[in-house]
């Protein structure tokens, strides 16, 4: 992992909602030190900003969900109408989205909103540009203008600048694109700049990811703004995760992104989970709940871990709020070592699992009792750290494969035989 690239910060939201900053590193105007955020998750709502009721009931979902800001369309002078009730009724930083009515942003703006997202592209007229910019200035709400891929356009009076970028992008597939997306920034750029205004923030998405890689990349050497990393129209979930976590995921481990948002066509709940998770897994946020460490399961499986899994996951989710380690393992073969630092663990085997807690073995129940028995210790660990009587992590997995005739029975002799060693020499996974 690259230390993460320096930025100047944006911080939105209020006193009632909270406050998220966005980058950080590089000082203020004033020349006081800021100090990088952590990356934050947005997520977008997917039904009408005027329906107030359904709206607020969306937001809230996503908020319980983890985001950290969250963004409404207002294409309709009714819906900065309600935007004003909702961000009353919400508890997160609420962006605007706006494209061709700049009205929509000022209204927006004296809605109370906390962020205008801007496509200055898409406004026609500068003033109307720089009359938004002063709003935004005025209340101290700062503005992402967007270079997504879908929504620059080109104007005749940069065809020099564009001419120049194209040549130095030449080597690139997609150079002509890179090309047009910094013209439009340095062009969109000298706008706020002219009117003093930094509180800014960039996006340039693709629905393609080596161009996001690509394009981020660029933009990360040439501007010091925080940047709103996303795959635009990735797609459902299913395919949509992997093109996200594709190009969102090189682009964190280069020290680039300081707020992500996936876009999914399904429920924006997963946006902000996938988001949080991806996070999570690359050490960038503090884990919020257990960690689940499973194995795929082989042929020497012999419970049905494929639905153990998934009930552990549902039954730790809402119960467990402490990062502990949770491993769920098909066998004690390589069990214990894929296992090595997990707080609490079940190895199961010939229809029986065997639960250890920091290495000590806590129990040995049927399989119709794993799910419960885990969970109960699970609740028993995470009660135990919250008291400060253990740190999780603490003590690695040191496992012993149990007495096969005593533990999990003839499943064990079986794998034993196959593997050429006697029980006694297997010590799998100690420390
Ligand atoms: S832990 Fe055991 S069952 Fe699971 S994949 Fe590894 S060897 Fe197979």
């Amino acid at each position: 992992m690259q230390k993460r690239r320096l930025t100047r910060q944006v911080t939105l939201g209020d006193a009632r909602v909270g406050f998220v900053k966005l980058g950080g590193g590089l000082p203020r105007a004033d020349g006081t030190a800021t100090t990088p955020a952590p990356v934050s998750v947005q997520t977008m709502t997917t039904g009408f900003t005027y329906d107030i009721d359904k709206c607020v009931a969306e937001i809230n979902r996503l908020t319980a969900a983890g985001a950290d800001v969250v963004r409404v369309a207002v294409p309709e002078k009714k819906d900065t109408e309600a935007l004003k009730q909702i961000i009353q009724m919400v508890k997160v930083p609420i962006v605007a989205d706006v494209h061709f009515h700049f009205q929509r942003a000022l209204e927006s703006i004296e809605a109370g909103v906390h962020k205008i997202r801007l496509n200055p592209g898409n406004i026609q007229d500068r003033k109307q540009v720089i009359d938004v910019i002063q709003a935004c200035k005025a209340r101290n709400i700062p503005i992402r203008i967007g270079v997504n891929e879908g929504s620059i356009i080109e104007r005749k009076d940069k065809q020099k600048r564009l001419k120049e970028l194209g040549a130095f992008f030449s080597e690139s597939k997609k150079g002509y694109l890179l090309a047009i997306m910094i013209t439009k920034l340095e062009e969109y750029l000298d706008i706020f700049y002219e009117q003093d205004f930094y509180d800014i923030t960039i996006s340039a998405k693709s629905m393609d990811a080596p161009t996001v890689v690509e394009a981020y990349t660029e933009i990360s050497k040439r501007f010091d703004h925080p940047l709103h990393l996303g795959v635009t129209h990735a797609g459902p979930k299913e395919t949509g995760c992997i093109r996200s976590a594709a190009a969102l995921g090189a682009l964190l481990a280069n020290g680039i992104g300081d707020t992500i948002r996936i876009s999914y066509a399904s429920d924006s709940k997963y946006e902000v989970e996938d988001g949080l998770e991806l996070l999570y897994s690359m050490g960038l946020r503090e884990r919020k709940g257990a960690e689940l460490i499973a194995c795929p399961t082989c042929g020497r499986i012999q419970v049905d871990l494929i639905s153990l899994v998934q009930d552990v996951r549902k039954k730790l989710e809402g119960q467990i709020t402490v990062p502990i380690k949770v491993a769920v393992m098909g066998c004690i073969v390589n069990g214990p070592g894929e296992a090595e630092g997990a707080d609490v663990a079940v190895f199961a085997g010939d229809r029986r699992g065997i639960i250890y807690v920091q290495g000590e073995k806590v129990a040995n129940v049927p399989e119709a009792d794993i799910l419960e028995k885990l969970l109960s210790e699970c609740l028993a660990f995470q009660d135990r750290v919250i008291k400060g009587e253990v740190k999780l992590g603490e003590k690695k997995v040191e496992i012993i494969p149990p007495d096969p005739i005593g533990e999990i029975g003839s499943g064990w002799e079986a794998m034993a035989g196959k593997m050429k060693a006697s029980p006694a020499e297997l010590t799998v996974g100690r420390t």
